[in-house]
């Protein structure tokens, strides 16, 4: 590890000039062709075998090491977010309305950096590594993970040991965040659709009015957490988005909530998603006749590096960026989210470091 923190400040410029390429050019989920032909480009340059296209726009490298020994593959996420940048930055998006709000410019600037020590390397390499650059990992519904997993990323060779990395603004920067077990949540997104049936409103008598329900149905959701979840169990429930009406004087016919389930362990996960198919149903017939709810669909998405663990052991981990005296204080997704430039270099020797350990195995 040492030796790789002193390797590392040759290829420091580099990895910071390749974050701010990517964050200059963000990429929404699917769409990252461009991030994708950066980091083919530098991998090839690296003498990294490359395939491209992989599960959609994922970049698959795989640098052979020089003796017998396992296969560890490395990922990183590419994907960008649909928000306007609030911060002012040399380098700030060149994207209306697209930002690298979570941190996965970073992300892909680390692991081509943990390619570089790799490759440099090489004689000390056991087996193989195989980077894994993920398209869509923001992407609520099919994500990045499963079709680059369905690609065969984690076949021929199959893969040992995976590990992935994200940058965090809740650890102090350059601190690593590592937990046993269960570590992120399986986030399930819901979406309620009650519908009722409008009219005026100055009669409500006359209708079914799905924003009247929809207030019930957000009071009893909550109520899962507190009656019917066990305490012990993590579990958390949030309705983050409501849309209904048009006008101050029209109940209207429907009402969309959405929503997110967290939840650590799958017994729980699926008792609280089945609850608030309950909890939205009854509510909804317990008030009035007619109104029916529909399209409660819970869409496993968030963060889908455990995707890749089910396929391999490994682990997932973060690295910290919070510095107040850089403001680099606001959350992952926000407008202002900013990373702190100065910790890349241990994401990438961290990175470089597990492929180095765990090939040799
Ligand atoms: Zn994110
Ligand atoms: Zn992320």
């Amino acid at each position: 590890m040492e030796g790789l923190l002193e390797e590392v400040k040759k290829f420091e410029p580099r990895i910071i000039e390749l974050r701010r390429r990517v964050h200059q050019n963000p990429e929404l989920a699917y769409h990252e062709v461009k991030t994708a032909s950066l980091v083919a480009n530098v991998l090839r340059s690296l003498g990294v075998e490359v395939t491209t296209g992989v599960g959609g726009t994922g970049v698959l490298g795989v640098l052979k090491g020089t003796g017998p020994g396992k296969v560890v593959a490395l990922r990183a996420d590419m994907d960008a977010l649909p928000v306007e940048e609030m911060v002012n930055l040399p380098f700030k998006s060149k994207v209306k309305g697209v930002m690298h709000a979570c941190g996965h410019d970073s992300h892909v600037s680390m692991l081509l950096g943990a390619a570089m020590l790799l490759a440099k390397r090489r004689r000390d390499l056991r087996g193989r590594v195989k980077f894994l650059f993920q398209p869509a990992e923001e992407h609520g519904g099919r994500g990045g993970a499963k079709p680059m997993i369905e690609d065969g990323v984690m076949e021929d060779p199959r893969v040992n040991y995976v590990f992935g990395l994200h940058i965090s603004n809740r650890v102090p920067s350059g601190a690593f965040g590592l937990r046993g077990g269960a570590f992120m949540a399986a986030p399930d997104a819901f979406k309620i659709t009650m519908i009722g049936r409008g009219g005026h409103g100055s009669a409500p008598h006359e209708t079914v009015d799905p924003i009247f329900v929809a207030a019930q149905v957000i009071v009893a959701l909550q109520g899962i957490s507190s009656r019917m979840i066990d305490h012990v169990k993590p579990f958390v429930i949030s309705v983050c988005s409501i849309h209904s009406g048009t006008k101050s004087n029209i109940i209207p016919d429907e009402a969309v909530l959405e929503g997110t389930i967290r939840t650590l362990d799958e017994v729980t996960r699926r008792k609280a998603v089945a609850k608030v198919r309950d909890v939205a149903q009854t509510v909804a017939s317990a008030l009035t006749d007619g109104m029916k709810v529909v399209e409660m669909d819970p869409i496993l998405g968030g963060e889908d590096f455990s995707r890749f663990l089910q396929k391999a052991p490994g682990t997932f981990y973060y690295l910290g960026t919070l510095n107040k005296s850089k403001g680099c204080v606001y959350p992952n997704h926000s407008s202002k989210f900013k990373v702190d430039e100065d910790v890349l270099k241990y994401g990438s020797v961290s990175l470089a470091n597990l492929a180095l350990e765990f090939a040799r195995r």
